[in-house]
């Protein structure tokens, strides 16, 4: 028996197994269009949480928040492009308590959600957000993309589901 929890679905009145599996993107998608020798070239590298390209930009991986009706939080696991400094500000309080109290920082989203807007998300301006427990979050403001309504008012289970069913993300 599956042990997923059910919420009720405004959009249809059906109970959805709320899945614990959330869409996300291993890379920033600059990172995925290398080819596997620029992946090994100087100054270029990815890990679970930062990425460098060329010693020129800079990624740092976080979260985008979706409230969900239910009340629970779907989360979509992204990349954000940031300035150098603000790279290394993270990279410096990754490990430090206090993260939290860091002022909010502005970047780029870093990945395009496919088959879902008509207008890319690769580019979104954000801020970032630092957290002592958790991932950076990503908050959308002024951009007039949809991606940005859908965190601003709540998202249904169905949603949620239809996010998780993208895939991994993982076009490596
Ligand atoms: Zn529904």
């Amino acid at each position: 028996m599956s042990g997923e929890p059910m919420r009720l679905c405004s959009c249809c009145g059906e109970l959805v197994p709320l899945s614990e599996l959330e869409y996300s993107f291993a890379y920033p998608d600059a990172y995925y269009a290398l080819d596997e020798a620029a992946r090994f070239a100087p100054g270029t590298r990815c890990n679970d949480n930062f990425c460098v390209i060329g010693e020129r930009r800079w990624f740092v991986r976080g979260v985008i928040p979706l409230p969900m009706e239910s009340g629970d939080m779907y989360r979509i696991g992204a990349w954000a492009e940031l300035s150098a400094d603000d790279w290394r500000t993270v990279w410096d309080s990754w490990d430090e308590r206090g993260s939290d109290l860091l002022p909010p920082l502005v970047g780029t989203l870093a990945n395009h959600i496919p088959s879902t807007y008509e207008a890319s998300t690769l580019g979104l301006n954000l801020t970032l957000r630092l957290h002592d427990q958790t991932r950076p979050s990503f908050h959308f403001a002024g951009t007039g993309h949809p991606l940005e309504r859908e965190q601003l008012q709540e998202i249904t289970p169905h949603r949620a589901r239809y996010f998780t069913g993208l895939g991994s993300g993982d076009k490596a």
